[in-house]
């Protein structure tokens, strides 16, 4: 469409072309309510048919079974950093860490300051998190393992995820969540931001297992409780509905247009290999995370210097590419190509990367 750029933003981030206009062509009258979803009352049975859609289109993809709930709330993925030891962590027992970067690490100090006991049973810190450990030490009898499963501004993700020997899995899925199918078996808890690959900012989806329910401590305040928003199917106090609805409809656009998570995958490798193969076979760009722990979501890169990246992302901006910009924690450069990011802004991409090595290198 006329005026719209290639969006590499890491998040929030491109959303897919056809749900935006969806939105736009019922923005007013939302499903013959004469109200815009925006509009109409969160108890109404128009949007109760919204939430419910998008929790069942969750739950399908994912492959869900009736042992997990899933429920929309705010406060962004950060929230989750403390709400999960909060309600899954008793006191008097320790959690293990993975430390991939800085979410995980954020995750890690929002435990500690509450007191708990975190266990880092491996950490990538020594080589500035630029893979996925293998060597992990679990200590015996932890409440939980949390790990983070792709690592948005270091590049890094999990190509498997780790044997916890029945020890539940958590996962920060914020920046890979419906890119690819897996086991959810060995899930406790996942959670995810909506803003990198659900929808926009403002929701957060939470994935729980029925018996993590049984550890939510009676004393927590209602709405620090996960209890309260199963109980309620997200509706223990106003849900973000708007987000809601477009997570909903992006839900609607992986599974009947790309046709499920298996697709999905395929097509998110194919988008990932191209720019990764840029990097390459170029002696100009450096892939930052190593080859085993790359992402298919956020590829970073470096130049041969810092001017040249800047550079390479002001000249990207004005050949209509956006977001390219490292991190401001680690600069360098950086491709994130979720789902919604279509297989052409992502060959725009590879042409103006191999131009740009071509006139510069
Ligand atoms: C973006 C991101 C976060 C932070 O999300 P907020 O919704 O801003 O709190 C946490 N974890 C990962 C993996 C992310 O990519």
């Amino acid at each position: 469409m006329k005026g719209r750029i290639h969006n590499f933003n890491p998040g929030p981030a491109a959303l897919p072309l056809p749900v935006l206009e969806e939105i736009q062509a019922e923005f007013l009258n939302f499903k013959g309510s004469g109200m815009s979803i925006t509009e109409v009352s969160h108890r109404s049975k128009s949007f109760d048919e919204v939430i419910e859609d998008a929790a069942a289109r969750v739950k399908r993809l994912l492959k869900l079974d009736d042992s997990f709930h899933v429920v929309f709330l705010q406060g962004g993925a950060s929230f989750q950093f403390c709400m999960v030891p909060m309600n899954l962590l008793p006191d008097g027992q320790h959690a293990d860490y993975v430390n991939t970067g800085t979410w995980a690490t954020k995750a890690i100090n929002e435990a500690r300051i509450q007191g708990k006991t975190v266990n880092v049973a491996a950490s990538s810190e020594d080589r500035n998190f630029s893979y996925i450990p293998r060597q992990i030490s679990f200590m015996p009898g932890g409440a939980y393992v949390h790990i983070t499963s792709n690592n948005t501004i270091k590049g890094t993700r999990w190509a498997t995820f780790p044997d916890t020997a029945g020890v539940p899995l958590i996962s920060d899925m914020s920046s890979d969540i419906m890119s690819k199918p897996f086991d959810p078996s060995p899930f406790g808890l996942i959670y995810a931001g909506a803003q990198k690959n659900l929808g926009p900012a403002g929701a957060t989806v939470v994935i729980i297992r029925q018996d993590m329910l049984e550890r939510v401590p009676q004393h927590l305040p209602a709405m620090l409780k996960y209890t309260s928003f199963v109980e309620k199917n997200s509706m223990f106090n106003t849900p973000p509905c708007f987000a809601i609805y477009m997570i909903q409809l992006v839900l609607k656009w992986l599974e009947e247009t790309i046709g499920g998570l298996e697709n999905m995958e395929i097509i998110n490798r194919q988008k990932a290999d191209l720019v990764y193969q840029a990097i390459d076979k170029s002696e100009f760009y450096t892939g930052t995370a190593e080859k085993e722990s790359r992402s298919l979501m956020n590829v970073t890169f470096r130049l041969p210097s810092e001017s040249l990246e800047k550079e390479f992302v002001k000249q990207a901006a004005e050949n209509g590419m956006a977001g390219l910009k490292g991190h401001r924690s680690v600069g360098g450069c950086r491709a994130s190509i979720y789902n919604s990011t279509p297989m052409e802004a992502v060959k725009a991409l590879v042409d103006y990367m191999d131009e740009f090595a071509r006139k510069s290198g």
